[in-house]
């Protein structure tokens, strides 16, 4: 039935917030609310409700590892039971035999898309996911079994691979490559997959880095590399030195586009919304569609219209990042006001994006 209100374009639902890494550049570190796992009978529900809304994509994740969730093999069949479509993501650690074997023996044409947090490719950088339980080496042979397997069994689900790349040279990424040399030599394992495909060269890459954005490069049908600049999670991670001026007015589609449902049900507006601050309702006490009708969501998005930042979480999100001489920190002056005035740089962006698309499309 029709609602009466607009339908999210993403919705997150976060079967647990639990991660096996504890990375330095994640705000799982710095999450306060309680861990845990959803209960299978509320995912169920979850599921059923989207479906009677329109919703036909289900991110199965917002914090957390997905693949911790011990009955991630029934959320998938679950949805495909109900014509839903689903995307995934991974750090990749839990790739072994028994996984293999599980996954790949699915009907996996329900998976709409697929995304491996890669994001350390060498073993300086590895040590910032913390990882208690698994070697660098084998992370990286699972990761290549993984892409290995998909190939081999023929599915069709796009696989994105993504690495960060530390440009703004964050403090709590520190390591992780800013350099076209050092990214270039962390990937060197593509060659395996495909000989023949070429990486961008060092202008396009450098060119790249002058916007502040990620771009994704197709190496074989259906698999991708995707590059992108560290994020400080909305002015999380901040230099000490540096203080947020919150914004009352600003604009964010966020809450027109995005559903998130945690794992104990409360819902937000936001996908960076960690600790689920902006709480819109609790999918357990009500409807997907009642959440969604509600006073609270409407109040949010109407003021939003009239760019009216209504919640503490969204003022703080678009604040000003000031130093102690409230002056613009400069932070991310760097990047931006290195070559292009902010007029230019949206042109210079869209014309690179049609480059760099037009060139790896023909492959
Ligand atoms: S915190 Fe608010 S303003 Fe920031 S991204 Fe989320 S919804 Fe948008």
């Amino acid at each position: 039935m029709h609602l009466n209100s607009s339908l999210p374009k993403f919705v997150f639902v976060e079967l647990t917030n639990i991660c096996n890494f504890d990375c330095t550049f994640c705000a799982t570190r710095i999450m306060k609310r309680q861990k845990g796992m959803m209960d299978f009978n509320l995912y169920r529900k979850i599921v059923n409700e989207a479906k009677d809304i329109g919703i036909n994509n289900l991110n199965l994740w917002l914090m957390g590892e997905p693949f911790l969730y011990p009955k991630i093999f029934e959320c998938i069949e679950y949805a495909k039971d109900k014509n839903i479509g689903v995307s995934l993501i991974t750090n990749g650690s839990l790739f072994n035999a028994h996984f293999f074997q599980k996954f790949f023996s699915l009907d996996l044409s329900n998976i709409n898309n697929m995304i491996i947090s890669y994001h350390t490719p060498n073993k300086e950088t590895f040590n910032l996911r913390n990882s208690k339980e698994i070697d660098f080496n084998i992370y990286c042979e699972q990761i290549s079994r993984f892409i290995k397997e998909k190939i081999k069994h023929k599915t069709s689900f796009p696989l994105e691979i993504r690495f960060l790349i530390n440009i703004l040279e964050f403090e709590f990424a520190k390591g992780i490559p800013n350099s076209y040399e050092k990214i270039k030599d962390s990937l060197h394992f593509i060659g395996e997959i495909n000989s023949k495909f070429k990486f961008p060269t060092k202008k396009e890459f450098e060119y790249y880095n002058k916007c502040n954005d990620y771009f994704r490069i197709e190496i074989i049908p259906d698999l991708y590399l995707r590059f992108e600049q560290t994020h400080d999670w909305n002015k999380i991670f901040i230099p000490q030195e540096a203080k947020v001026v919150p914004a009352k007015r600003g604009y964010c589609k966020f809450p027109f586009d995005t559903l998130g449902v945690l794992w104990n049900g409360d819902c937000t507006i936001c996908c960076v919304d960690f600790d689920g601050e902006i709480n819109i309702g609790n999918a357990s006490d009500c409807s997907l569609r009642e959440i969604l009708e509600s006073n609270g969501i409407k109040e949010i998005r109407n003021n939003m219209k009239k760019h009216i930042l209504s919640e503490n979480k969204c003022q703080y999100c678009k604040g000003m990042l000031m130093n102690s001489s409230r002056k613009s920190a400069g932070y991310y002056k760097k990047l931006l006001g290195a070559k292009y005035k902010r007029s230019e740089l949206k042109n210079e962006l869209y014309r690179l994006k049609e480059y760099l698309c037009n060139k790896y499309r023909k492959k």
